[in-house]
C-alpha cells in the first residue's frame, strides 16, 4: 500500500470479510459463481481520477476488498451513482468512502468556460455539468451529503478523507 501506511480499510475493523450475507443483493446460493466477484469488505471508494492516487491502496484496501468508482473530482455524477447502485445492490456493499485530493486539476476549472468553448465548436452543449470543486474538505462534505440524498442508494455508512499531497497524508473530512 502507498507510503506502507496501514491506512483506513486496515483500520476498519468493522466487516469481517465474509461475503454474503449483506443486506443488498444477498438472496443467492453461497456457491453462486458471482458472489466472487462482491467486494469482502463490502466498500465502495468513490475518488478523483487523479493520475498520482491509487484509491484502493491508498485507503489500505487489497484487490478483492473494496470497489473504486472514479471521475473527475469524485463527485456523485449520474454514472457516478449508477456504479454504486451496481455495487450496492448487485454486489452487496454497504459502506462509501469519499476521497478527494489537495492540488485537484479540478480545484479552480472554469467549467463553464470549457461547455460554452464546446458549444460554439460543435453547436452542441454537452449534456453534463463542469464545474470547480473548490476546496476539498468542502467537497467531500458535499459528495457525502448528495450521495446520502439519492433515494438510489442505501448507504450504511459513509466516510470522507482528503488526501494532502505535499505531507503525503490521509486527513478524515468530518461529515455533518
Ligand atoms: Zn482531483
Amino acid at each position: 500500500m502507498a507510503n506502507g501506511r496501514p491506512g483506513v480499510g486496515a483500520l476498519a475493523g468493522r466487516f469481517d470479510g465474509s461475503p454474503g450475507d449483506g443486506q443488498a443483493g444477498a438472496v443467492r446460493p453461497a456457491d453462486d459463481p458471482r458472489n466472487a466477484a462482491r467486494p469482502t469488505r463490502r466498500v465502495a471508494i468513490l475518488a478523483c481520477m487523479d493520475a498520482r492516487i491509487e484509491p484502493a491502496g491508498l485507503l489500505g484496501f487489497h484487490p478483492g476488498e473494496a470497489h473504486v468508482v472514479r471521475n473527475a473530482g469524485g463527485l456523485a455524477t449520474d454514472d457516478a451513482i449508477r456504479s454504486l447502485v451496481v455495487s450496492q445492490r448487485a454486489l452487496g456493499t454497504e459502506e462509501v468512502v469519499v476521497l478527494h485530493h489537495t492540488g485537484c486539476g479540478m480545484a479552480d476549472l472554469d467549467g463553464e468556460e470549457i461547455l460554452a468553448a464546446m458549444h460554439e465548436e460543435t453547436g452542441e452543449r454537452p449534456p453534463f455539468e463542469l464545474r470547480g470543486v473548490g476546496d476539498a474538505a468542502t467537497s467531500v462534505r458535499m459528495t457525502a451529503g448528495a450521495l446520502r440524498a439519492s433515494p438510489f442508494l442505501n448507504i450504511a455508512r459513509i466516510r470522507g478523507f482528503v488526501y494532502d499531497h505535499e505531507d503525503e497524508r490521509l486527513d478524515p473530512v468530518t461529515l455533518p
